[in-house]
């Protein structure tokens, strides 16, 4: 390894020491070249000076995503025009996308951070790196590759989909490390199966993002790719792009790179800040960044601080895997669900595969029934059906609290997809 990515704080008063400094700069920063935050810090009351120990960060006032929809097209820009060197955008739920500028240096340090994701998964330079995420507007296919090659690994850039082209280059290439959604590596992970292509690749490494998926996808990707590790990759555009944390190798949790942007967890409905290890909603607050810097930005994904240190022994905190979204919560018989509870539940059950869906339905009785359909594994019978059933069934009642009808279906019955797959289908009108 010729340079490291890594940061060089060893301590949490180190790190504490640098965040300050960058709250400071990003206030101030934004205050002055963003009229958006400006106005929105007048309206708190609010000047650069008052910022003067990490204690002030919660008087700041969040920014939400409606806030980028309204300052369409080039919302929170804090740069001059002649220092914005790309845009990205990723598409918002309703309406309008959220584009977001960066400036040269953002792009710098997106690609260090990148380079440190690959860093902490051990790759060396002489890794080839088959990315199969995609390219354009979105931050996903550049960002990994622009990390790749700031890393100095080999970057064989083939993009989403064409399982095809996707197979030829890791067999004529040995490509050795392979990053996509969790859905592609599955996909890609079967096909390989039925081309009987295990023998003619060199894949040691998966690494996942853009969509959260559970432990039992993890699992099943490491043993149809046969290889020694998968890692989770988070990221979304408002912050960068993907790259801003990975796992390492000992799986406790997701490293998050804290030198360049503070992570508060929230209580989605109070706002109030949240204990390490409690679950909320993930708030931002960026450090460095020029052309769309983020003052407390609220993520709308769920997850948790984790309170102890990692057994790594590296410094860099950790969040727990996405959870889902705020926004994907949904309700039955008053107990709030977030997709990723499922996920969790089914992922204990050795039985059945990674691939389920929801089914929400409101009956004649006038009351909401959950519907679990799941994928029995290859090697277990018809016969158990009742019995898995039944287990799953329990184990939803006991974690979530709530009762579901558990369907289970034969192995491949679920559809599958190189994009994002949908689990849950809400019939209830
Ligand atoms: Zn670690």
């Amino acid at each position: 390894m010729n340079r490291s990515f890594m940061p060089s704080i060893s301590t949490e008063e180190e790190l504490l020491a640098l965040q300050l400094d960058g709250l400071r700069w990003t206030v101030r920063h934004s205050y002055q070249n963003s009229p958006f935050y400006r106005q929105r810090l007048q309206k708190a009351n609010i000047t650069p000076d008052d910022i003067n120990s990490m204690d002030d960060l919660i008087r700041l006032p969040f920014t939400t995503a409606d806030d980028l929809r309204e300052g369409y097209p080039f919302p929170l820009r804090a740069a001059p025009f002649d220092q914005i060197v790309r845009i990205h955008a990723s598409s918002g739920t309703t309406g309008k996308r959220k584009v977001l500028c960066y400036t040269q240096k953002d792009i710098d340090d997106w690609a260090d951070m990148f380079a440190r994701c690959y860093e902490m998964a051990n790759l060396s330079q002489e890794d080839r790196v088959q990315i199969a995420v995609g390219y354009g507007l979105w931050t996903a296919g550049v960002g990994f590759q622009l990390g790749c090659e700031r890393f100095g690994a080999m970057t064989v850039p083939v993009g989403p989909g064409n399982t095809e082209m996707h197979c030829e280059m890791l067999v004529d290439l040995q490509s050795t490390v392979f990053c996509a959604t969790a859905s592609m590596a599955l996909l890609m992970g079967e096909e390989v199966q039925r081309r009987n292509l295990g023998d003619q690749i060199a894949l040691t490494k998966v690494i996942l993002g853009a969509e959260r998926h559970s432990e039992s996808m993890d699992r099943r990707i490491k043993e149809l790719l046969a290889v020694d590790d998968v890692f989770d990759i988070p990221g979304l555009t408002e912050l960068y792009g993907p790259g801003t944390g990975l796992d390492c190798g000992k799986h406790e949790g997701v490293h998050y790179w804290a030198d360049y942007y503070i992570l508060e967890i929230i209580d989605p409905d109070t706002f109030e800040p949240l204990e390490p290890g409690e679950m909320g909603e993930m708030v931002v607050t960026t450090l460095r960044k020029e052309g769309a810097p983020l003052i407390r930005y609220r993520t709308r994904d769920l997850t948790r601080l984790i309170p102890q240190p990692c057994s790594c022994g590296n410094p860099l905190p950790m969040h727990d895997r996405i959870l889902g979204r705020s926004d994907d919560m949904f309700i039955v018989r008053a107990v709030n669900i977030y997709p990723g509870q499922i996920d969790h539940a089914l992922s204990q059950v050795p039985e059945i595969g990674s691939e389920y869906q929801v089914h929400l339905e409101r009956r004649e009785d006038g009351r909401d029934y959950m519907i679990l359909k799941v994928e029995r594994r290859p090697r277990f019978d018809a016969d158990q059906n009742k019995a898995i059933a039944d287990r799953i069934a329990r184990d939803i009642r006991q974690h979530i609290l709530v009762s579901a009808e558990v369907e289970v279906l034969d192995h491949s019955a679920l559809p599958r997809t190189e994009r994002k797959s949908k689990r849950v289908f809400d019939h209830r009108g």
